[in-house]
């Protein structure tokens, strides 16, 4: 909280709220042992009522004062009531830190989302000590408790009796326990359960178990469910490990409700199913009809989504599946329209601003661009055409572009960036390019130089290598306008670089530029902001590309140079023969005038380790197997002057052999590689293997790929490095990737700046999440300010869900 006052404030409740604690815990016996707690609360009302609040608040401590009157003096019954009475005031009081809030949201939305926000103390009978266990489960909120989703349901309107359960299907019993006892078979302890109903008697039988706890739980005549496989033993029905829940037959749902469907939760402590079940039960008939929907009713109608209060409504007291999927569809939607419309308003704050003019009539430079064309050794694919016209029309529009090229490894992104670099420069500006490692930026800056001094231009590379004299030259250089691209790592913009003028950023193989880096540049650059170009070459899932890159424009180049031969791909777990025969290959092509690479995982994050591993290895192989062969060494502890060094040679053909670690991954373009083995294939992710493999198969030359896994590597990590073996499609590999490893795994939410999501499968549907984005698009559009016909709680919302990371002080 920024306001001094606000702060105050809190500190005075907690000066309340700490021994009105201490005074509840052992059952309120600490009242006892609390001394002068009615002169502390009455000096503790006085200093705040001194400090003038806002009318709602100074009303609680009147009121808490009021309650303490004579404290000292009550008997205990009646001390404990106080001292309850007073908690629920203080968790009532409503510190809200923003008067934006106040003013723009109609009270009725406003109580709504204020009692979302508040403690789930003293409301549905949830006391400290409840209230602290439910706090360790992450419920400490309203909504929490209503976005605690069951984990699944059991569906027991198929309650059965005993006589008609069928031995090899799920069978639900309600029983009664006859029996129990320890029985012993051949050498093992069994704890049998004997029950019944009126059509029979089964068996419930548990293998490891502690005797005082089974005796303790199963009492005879009580009444339990029984849920499990059904089997036969000896012509008796029985369930081994059954799920047991205790049926209490004053449950109020009764036998009937018992038969529903009901919702099974994650376990919280120590509590009971049941137990859970009726505190949810509780919160969410008292509160879901107060949820405010982060999306428009009209949108939800023509959508046909029900609003997400009902929907808690149908998760967690549902009537039917059908209607629990609905529900399901429709909390998913409220949480990606609230995301893509704040993603909208991001974008189209990025919109809003000034970029560069490129006015090509009043040009010192011209033609560049189609010169470069006339040097090129090829000619661009259609679809590198497409993406270059989608940059250029965001050149035309004076709007800074935020644009994300993507295509697969080797499909040319480089040359692209190059020729919209020229367009750039051609309108009198300069250029800055960002790669991930100072390999790549050395590569970058090898291709574009030598363009560059055929059409007279100056390219400078900026990287730690360079010595102090060169570095200040260069930076000298680039302040007052001298250099037309600047090539480097991240601390090109990061540090004391400052440009002359600066129209475009490509940064190369970055997964996420943030917003912070955004600012950066503007600052580098004059009364606008320059444009950029995002490049990578992970293939992003559809669903990614709407969400965690949702506020750039999207260009894919999805055509490949011709005159690729596909990568021929074997995975396999490790044996003597298919390593003689990854080694045989390597031998023989090196033999022929090829080169190979051969990688080495990063072990847990250790470059330590792996280092390890690749310096060994290269040592051994260099005595062994490939003593014919020059071998080069290349891991990330290498110095810049080092690695540079260790790479040109290998592009100069003095090794033949690269013993790497994953510093290779992205970028290197070596077209003579035709081979590679990657060691301990299993650790690596799929897009990350897709990156590596990239590295060979870019000349004429046919190339393969080893990827081999430990022979102890298990089923599921071989299943997967099988899909490597079977397509070359990036995206293909991608979605894969997504589908093993997760959204939040593959690019966290947090770490990408959106809100977290709540509601399960929120990410993986394809279509609702496009439904979502064009509805949120279209009511930016419509209601530019957010101030429409909608409920103005929406913008209530956003500001709730998206903590802050939004700026929506920026619209409307
Ligand atoms: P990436 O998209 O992975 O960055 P690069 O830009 O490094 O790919 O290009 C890979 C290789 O393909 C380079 O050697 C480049 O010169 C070549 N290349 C790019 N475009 C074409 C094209 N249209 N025709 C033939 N070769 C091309
Ligand atoms: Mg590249």
């Amino acid at each position: 909280m920024s306001d001094p006052q606000g702060n105050r404030i809190s500190e005075l409740i907690d000066a309340v709220r700490r021994p009105l604690e201490f005074a509840s815990r052992n059952g309120f016996a600490n009242i006892l042992a609390i001394k002068g707690l009615e002169s502390h609360i009455t000096r503790i009302c006085g200093i705040a009522s001194a400090n003038d609040p806002p009318d709602c608040i100074a009303e609680k401590f009147r009121e808490l004062n009021a309650a303490f009157k004579g404290f000292d003096a009550m008997a205990l019954s009646e001390k404990r009531l106080r001292v309850e009475n007073a908690l629920s005031i203080v968790g009532s009081i409503c510190l809200n830190p923003s008067p934006l809030a106040e003013k723009s949201v109609p009270e009725n939305d406003g109580k709504n989302l204020k009692l979302l926000k508040s403690p789930l103390l003293n409301i549905a009978g949830i006391g400290q000590r409840l209230f602290e266990r439910l706090e360790k489960k992450g419920l400490s909120t309203v909504e929490d408790a209503l976005y605690f989703l069951p984990i699944r349901y059991e569906d027991r309107r198929n309650l059965k009796d005993i006589k008609h359960l069928t031995p090899g299907a799920d069978g639900l019993l309600l029983v009664r326990v006859i029996a129990t006892g320890e029985v012993r078979y051949g050498g093992r302890k069994v704890f049998e359960v004997i029950a019944g109903d009126e059509t029979g008697i089964v068996k419930l039988k548990w293998f490891n178990y502690r005797i005082s706890y089974m005796k303790d739980r199963f009492k005879v005549n009580a009444s339990l469910k029984a849920f499990g496989p059904v089997t036969l033993f000896n012509g008796q029905k029985e369930m081994v490990h059954p799920d047991i829940e205790e049926f209490d037959e004053s449950d109020l749902s009764g036998v009937e409700g018992y038969k529903g469907i009901v919702p099974v939760y994650s376990q919280i402590d120590n509590m009971r199913q049941r137990t859970i079940r009726r505190m949810i039960r509780g919160i969410v008939e008292k509160y879901a009809g107060h949820f405010v929907c982060g999306s428009p009713e009209a949108t939800r109608r023509e959508l046909n989504i029900m609003d997400a209060g009902t929907a808690f409504l149908n998760i967690h007291i549902p009537d039917s599946l059908a209607a629990i999927e609905r529900a399901k569809r429709a909390l998913s939607f409220d949480e990606l329209f609230v995301l893509e419309l704040g993603l909208a308003i991001k974008k189209a704050r990025i919109k809003a601003g000034h970029g560069p003019c490129f006015d090509l009539s009043r040009a010192k430079r011209t033609g560049l661009a189609d010169r470069l064309k006339k040097v090129l050794p090829f000619s661009l694919t259609a679809a590198q055409e497409r993406v270059l016209k989608e940059i250029k029309a965001d050149f035309a529009s004076r709007h800074p572009m935020m644009r994300l090229v993507q295509g697969d490894v080797g499909s040319g992104k480089t040359i692209v960036s190059l020729i919209a670099s020229l367009w750039a420069i051609e309108a009198g500006f300069q250029v800055a390019v960002m790669a991930p490692t100072e390999i790549l930026a050395e590569q970058h800056y090898l291709l574009i130089h030598g363009y560059a001094e055929k059409l007279g231009l100056k390219a400078v590379l900026l990287t730690g290598g360079l010595a102090r004299g060169e570095r200040q030259r260069a930076l000298d250089e680039i302040r007052t306008g001298g250099v037309d691209i600047a090539i480097g790592t991240h601390a090109l913009i990061q540090k004391d670089v400052e440009f002359n003028r600066n129209a475009l950023a490509i940064i190369d193989e970055q997964h996420r530029f943030g917003v912070e880096q955004r600012a950066e540049l503007k600052k580098k650059g004059a009364d606008f902001i320059p444009h950029m170009l995002i490049m990578t070459a992970t293939p992003i899932p559809r669903t990614l590309s709407m969400t965690v890159y949702g506020d750039l424009d999207v260009s894919i180049i999805d055509e490949l140079p011709p005159g690729r031969t596909p990568v021929r791909t074997f995975a396999f777990k490790e044996r003597e023969r298919e390593r003689d025969r990854a080694y045989g290959t390597i031998a023989k092509e090196v033999a022929s005038g090829a080169q190979a690479y051969i990688v080495y995982p990063l072990v847990e994050e250790s470059e330590e380790i792996s280092l390890k591993d690749a310096t060994r290895a290269k040592e051994h192989l260099q005595k062994g197997v490939f003593s014919d062969f020059a071998i080069g060494l290349l891991h990330g502890r290498l110095k810049p002057l080092e690695k540079e060094e260790v790479m040109r040679d290998f592009k100069a053909r003095k090794t033949q052999i690269l013993v790497c670690t994953t510093v290779v991954e992205v970028g290197i373009d070596v077209p003579n590689a035709t081979v590679m083995l990657i060691e301990h294939a299993d650790r690596f992710g799929l897009s990350q293997l897709h990156q590596l493999r990239g590295r060979v198969g870019r000349g004429e030359r046919p190339s393969c790929c080893f990827l081999m896994a430990p022979w102890k590597a298990s089923d599921d990590a071989f299943r997967r490095l099988k899909v490597m073996q079977e397509t070359e499609d990036g995206f293909k590999i991608a979605e894969e990737d997504l589908k093993i490893r997760g959204p939040g795994d593959f690019i966290g939410t947090r770490q990408a700046g959106l809100p977290d999501f709540r509601s399960m499968g929120a990410m993986t549907d394809y279509a609702l999440l496009k439904d979502a984005r064009q509805a949120a698009f279209n009511y930016l559009e419509a209601n530019p300010g957010l101030n429409g016909d909608g409920p103005a709680s929406i913008k209530e919302v956003l500001r709730h869900r998206w903590h802050g990371r939004l700026e929506l002080a920026e619209i409307g």
